[in-house]
C-alpha cells in the first residue's frame, strides 16, 4: 500500500486492488480513496475506524485506475473540524446521487428537504426521487427567497411542519440553497427533537465555499443578523457545480469576494490562479478546474476553523478580513442595493489601504487585489454620494470593537493575515474616505 500511494502522489495510474464504491450507483462506478492519518496513507475502512479517535486529518485524493469505468469523478474533502468531521462531495451531476450518498451514513428514515422558491422548483425533484429510491420518505418544505426567511419565526413553522409529516428523532434535515437556507435549515436541525442529523446541498457558490463549512447555523432578529443560533456541523455536504449555471451573475460575484479573501489571506497560489481563470460566468463555470477550486477554498475555510471551532478564541479572526468595513457598509446602506460580497470587496480595498500603512503591503500587492476583485465585477469605489458618515457609525455596533479595542485584520503580502491592535479609527477614516 505504501509503494501504491507514494506512486498516486506523483500522478502516476496504480493498479489499487481494494476499491470503495460511489459514483452515483452502478456497479460500474468505484474509486479509491487514500487518507492521511499520523503520516500513513490508509484506505477507508481503516480512515472510518481511526477517524472518532481524532488520529485522522482529511481525504485529500482520489484515484481512478481506470478513467472509462467512471460515471463521476467526485472530488472529496473530509473536513476536520476539531471533534467534527464531515466529507464534501465536489463535482458536476452528484445532486441527483443524493439518496445514496446519505444512505452509506443513514438508515431509511423521513426527512425534510427544505428549499426556497427559486432553488426548489429547479432542483428538488431529482433529489426527491434519488431519496426515495433509496428508502427515504422526504418532504419537500419551500421559504419564500431571501434573507427575510431566516427568521425565528420561520424556523418555529417549519419545526410544525415537520412534526405534521411525522418527522421524529430518526428523521434529518436537508438544506437546498444559498446560504440563508443552509443557516436556517441547519438551525431547525439544531434544535428538531434536540438536534437530528444535517446535510447541506449549497446552491450558490458563496454557500459551498463558505456558509456550509463550519456549522454556524441560525436566524436574524430585528436587532441584528445572526443573533440566534447554534453550532451544529452537517453530516454531509454535497457541492454540484451544475446547479451554480441558473445563478445570477451577481450572487456568483458574492461567492468569489470570498474566494479572493481566502487567497489573500492564505494562499498566494490560488490567488494566481484566480487572475489566470475567466471573469466570465460560463466559460468561469465550464472550466474542468472548477471543483478544484471549490475543494481548495473548502479546505482553506476549515483549516482556519479548524483551530478554534466555537469561534471563541480569535484564531479564526482572518476570515473576518474586509469584513469590518464591508459589515459597516451593508448596515450603511440598510443591507439595500449593495449586497454582502460587494461590500467586503469594498472592504477588502479598504483594507489593503490600511495594510499598506500598517503592516507593509506593497502597493503592487494592493493594485492586484483591486484589478482581480473588478475582474469578477465586484465593485472597488463607493459611489460618491455613499454616506460615508454612516459607515463609523454603524462600526460601533461591531463586535470587533468590544470595550473601545479596534482588532482589525491586515495582510503583509498576498497569501497571509493577522489581527492587528495597531490600527486606529483614524486609519479606517482615512481609508474609508477614499474608498
Ligand atoms: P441566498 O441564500 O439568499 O441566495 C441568493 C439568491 O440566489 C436567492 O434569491 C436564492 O433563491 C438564489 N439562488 C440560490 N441558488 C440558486 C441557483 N442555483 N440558481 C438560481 N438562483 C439561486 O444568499 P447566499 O449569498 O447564498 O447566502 C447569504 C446568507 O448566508 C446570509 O444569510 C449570511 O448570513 C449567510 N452566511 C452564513 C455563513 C455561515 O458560516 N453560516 C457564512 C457566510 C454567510
Ligand atoms: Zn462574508
Amino acid at each position: 500500500m505504501q509503494a501504491s500511494a507514494a506512486a498516486m502522489l506523483d500522478g502516476s495510474p496504480v493498479d489499487f486492488g481494494a476499491s470503495e464504491t460511489g459514483g452515483g450507483g452502478g456497479g460500474s462506478s468505484a474509486m479509491v480513496y487514500l487518507h492521511r492519518i499520523e503520516g500513513c496513507l490508509v484506505n477507508s475502512e481503516c480512515f472510518r475506524e481511526l477517524a472518532p479517535k481524532g488520529l485522522a486529518s482529511r481525504r485529500f485524493s482520489f484515484f481512478q485506475p481506470a478513467k472509462n469505468q467512471y460515471r463521476l469523478g467526485v472530488t472529496s474533502t473530509e473536513i476536520s473540524t476539531g471533534g467534527n468531521s464531515y466529507p464534501v462531495l465536489i463535482d458536476s451531476g452528484v445532486l441527483a446521487t443524493a439518496g445514496d450518498r446519505i444512505r452509506e451514513k443513514l438508515a431509511p428514515a423521513r426527512c425534510a428537504t427544505i428549499s426556497d422558491t427559486n432553488v426548489g422548483p429547479r432542483f428538488a425533484v431529482p433529489i426527491q426521487k434519488s431519496l426515495r429510491a433509496a428508502g427515504f420518505e422526504p418532504t419537500l418544505i419551500t421559504v419564500q427567497a431571501g434573507e427575510q426567511s431566516k427568521m425565528l419565526e420561520q424556523a418555529g413553522a417549519i419545526c410544525e411542519q415537520m412534526l405534521e409529516a411525522g418527522l421524529d428523532r430518526q428523521s434529518f434535515v436537508i438544506g437546498l440553497g444559498g446560504g440563508v437556507i443552509g443557516d436556517l435549515s441547519g438551525f431547525v436541525a439544531a434544535i428538531f427533537e434536540r438536534g437530528i442529523p444535517h446535510v447541506q446541498i449549497p446552491t450558490t457558490l458563496l454557500a459551498m465555499v463558505d456558509s456550509s463549512i463550519g456549522g454556524k447555523t441560525g436566524v436574524n432578529t430585528r436587532a441584528g443578523k445572526n443573533l440566534i443560533g447554534a453550532f451544529h456541523h452537517p453530516m454531509l455536504v454535497i457541492d454540484d457545480v451544475d446547479v451554480l449555471k441558473t445563478l445570477p451573475e451577481r450572487e456568483l460575484s458574492q461567492g468569489f469576494a470570498e474566494i479572493i479573501k481566502h487567497g489573500i489571506i492564505a494562499d498566494a497560489n490560488l490567488f494566481r490562479n484566480l487572475n489566470e481563470m475567466s471573469g466570465d460566468k460560463l466559460d468561469c463555470l465550464k472550466q474542468s478546474s472548477f471543483p478544484e477550486l471549490i475543494r481548495q477554498n473548502v479546505e482553506i475555510k476549515a483549516r482556519i476553523i479548524a483551530k478554534d471551532e466555537s469561534d471563541r478564541k480569535g484564531e479564526r479572526a482572518s476570515l473576518n478580513f474586509g469584513h469590518t468595513i464591508g459589515h459597516g457598509i451593508e448596515r450603511a446602506s440598510n443591507y439595500h442595493g449593495i449586497s454582502h460580497g460587494e461590500a467586503v470587496s469594498l472592504g477588502i480595498v479598504a483594507a489593503c489601504e490600511i495594510s499598506m500603512k500598517k503592516s507593509g503591503l506593497p502597493s503592487s500587492d494592493r493594485n492586484a487585489i483591486v484589478d482581480l476583485l473588478s475582474k469578477f465585477n465586484l465593485p472597488t469605489k463607493l459611489p460618491a454620494s455613499f454616506p460615508r458618515q454612516r459607515i463609523f457609525e454603524a462600526l460601533k455596533f461591531d463586535k470587533k470593537f468590544e470595550h473601545g479595542q479596534i482588532r482589525f485584520v491586515v495582510t503583509p503580502k498576498i497569501g497571509s493575515a493577522y489581527l492587528s491592535t495597531d490600527v486606529t479609527v483614524e486609519d479606517i477614516r482615512e481609508a474609508v474616505k477614499i474608498l
